[in-house]
């Protein structure tokens, strides 16, 4: 056991009163609601925030309108790259203390923390920086036929939306939001973010390093609360872009809500189901080892992890045999343990439903390994293999969004593909086998924003990243990111 030892920077922080921060300046008004930030591996309330009023979250989207009107519109690409690099560097030098808030408030193993919400945060952060000075429109001929002699010509230009409302949800509160961060500031529009209730504090002192960074006083500002707090920012009439990740329920109700108020854009980055399939020539080893980092890593609570897991009749057994064995050996306790792999659920709400999911499993289907809550303090609960008959049972169909991976034999290849589209979800999907030639006839015919081939989860900055069906709207990533942050606006000139 090497349990980290809590620096006194993070012990000093959880005993400052929190709130929000708007226009570079921290304010946290006595008289408005207070929410418990509570510690999942032990239960304890560590630190409290104020909720933002009506006024503060009027006051973050005046702040950041007012900024991208006197100032970050015009900053030269250039300079917003330098900035963003700059604040990349920040969040890696403050890293461990951004890692350990992020711990204590979610429950993310200590090690995880350190990978997602600094290292990989900084490296989206530093990729966007790039796209910042190549941002460009095109020069066009236009097509009818002049009437007099006149010419024509045209051109586009990619022109910053605005105000962006970013909502986060609790699962990575500081990588989801540098991934709208990023885009945002690289093509020159500003930010209003709210993180979950539950994490309010990692991605608080993220925002903190603005100001050392150099950014424009306004140009990040940060509104805590609960769903009634977001939906009064996405309600207000100078949020011009919403950039939310959530789940399917709340997103339906977010693009409801941002086309109500003035027909506000919206991304959505939602849910899944996510199916792996193997194929019978696997490699059932790097399949084994695959699901194990990818289906469990933070117990599960990741968007894109695979949930339902297609395997031919004649494999499942060893599959699940070897991957009990894997799960075995992966130690479960505190989060800043960093000798282990499994801490707990991220907050109260998640387990309660966890549990519920493990229990439909004990009814419904067939748990082979674990399925319990675990006793003692702390939202535990034992990864868990589950092996499903048919694709309607429940945990076939419902995001669990825990240390769950339902198993499901089939006999027919050419029944395969109708089973992975037989779900309302389409985020993402993996296909395992070492037949290129069959992997790339079945990509086509699989609905998903993503297809990975013998991997799964695995995400990158110039790849886009989004949902199919009922999974979301919009791409994050890539070049893809542009058309969502930014008007495009045409020219056209007579001569
Ligand atoms: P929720 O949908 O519950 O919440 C997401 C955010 O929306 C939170 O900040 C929440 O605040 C806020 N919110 C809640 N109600 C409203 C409302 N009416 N108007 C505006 N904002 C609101 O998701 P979770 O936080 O539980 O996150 C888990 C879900 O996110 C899973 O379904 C997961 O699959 C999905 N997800 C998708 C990803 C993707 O890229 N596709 C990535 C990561 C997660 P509060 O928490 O305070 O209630």
């Amino acid at each position: 056991m090497s349990t980290v030892q809590i620096l006194p920077a993070v012990s000093d922080y959880l005993k400052k009163t929190h709130g929000q921060l708007i226009n570079g300046e921290s304010y946290a008004n006595a008289s408005n609601t207070t929410i418990d930030v509570i510690n999942p591996a032990t239960e304890a309330v560590i630190a409290h925030v104020y909720s933002a009023s009506d006024e503060e979250v009027d006051q973050a989207v005046s702040a950041a309108r007012h900024c991208f009107d006197t100032k970050w519109k015009s900053t030269l690409p250039y300079q917003r790259a330098q900035l963003m690099n700059k604040f990349a560097d920040l969040i890696e030098t403050n890293g461990e203390e951004i890692a350990q808030l992020e711990t204590l408030c979610s429950g993310k193993q200590i090690n995880a923390s350190r990978m997602f919400e600094i290292q990989q945060a900084a490296s989206f952060l530093r990729y966007y920086a790039g796209w910042a000075t190549k941002i460009s429109g095109e020069t066009l001929t236009p097509s009818f036929p002049s009437m007099a002699g006149e010419q024509y010509t045209a051109f586009t230009r990619r022109e910053p939306i605005g105000v962006v409302a970013g909502i986060i949800p609790w699962n990575f509160p500081v990588m989801i939001a540098i991934w709208k961060l990023g885009a945002a500031l690289a093509v020159g529009c500003t930010v209003v973010l709210k993180p979950s209730e539950f994490t309010p504090l990692s991605l608080l002192r993220v925002v903190e390093l603005a100001k050392e960074a150099g950014f424009p006083d306004g140009t990040i500002n940060l509104v805590q609360g609960r769903g009634d707090v977001g939906e009064k920012l996405i309600r207000h009439p100078h949020v011009a872009k919403v950039s939310f990740t959530g789940s399917v329920p709340t997103g339906l109700k977010v693009g409801k809500t941002a086309m109500e108020s003035n027909l506000t854009r919206c991304t959505l980055e939602l849910g899944g189901k996510n199916a792996a399939a193997l194929l019978d020539d696997a490699d059932i080893d790097k399949a084994v080892m695959g699901l194990f980092m990818t289906g469990y890593i933070h117990q599960g609570q990741v968007c894109a992890a695979p949930e339902r897991i297609y395997v031919p009749r004649s494999r499942l057994e060893e599959l699940t045999t070897k991957l009990a064995a894997q799960l075995d050996k992966a130690g479960i306790g505190s989060p800043l343990d960093d000798s282990l792999m499994f801490g707990p659920i991220s907050n109260g709400p998640q387990y309660q439903k966890v549990c519920r999911f493990l229990e439909t499993a004990a009814s419904e289907s067939r748990i082979l390994h674990g399925g319990h809550p675990l006793p003692g303090d702390g939202y535990f609960v034992e990864p868990t293999i589950v092996e499903a008959a048919s694709n309607s049972e429940t945990l076939m169909q419902a995001e669990t969004f825990g240390p769950i991976i339902t198993f499901m034999p089939y006999d027919d290849e050419s029944e395969l593909v109708e089973l992975m589209n037989d779900t309302p979800f389409g985020l993402s999907a993996s296909l395992w086998t070492n037949d290129l030639s069959r992997a790339m006839r079945l990509v086509p015919q699989i609905e998903a924003g993503t297809v990975w081939v013998n991997m799964h989860t695995l995400v990158d900055p110039s790849v886009p990243f989004g949902g199919a069906k009922c999974s979301g709207i919009g791409r994050e990533f890539g070049s893809a990111f542009i058309d969502d942050y930014t008007n495009l606006k045409s020219v056209m000139l007579c001569y």
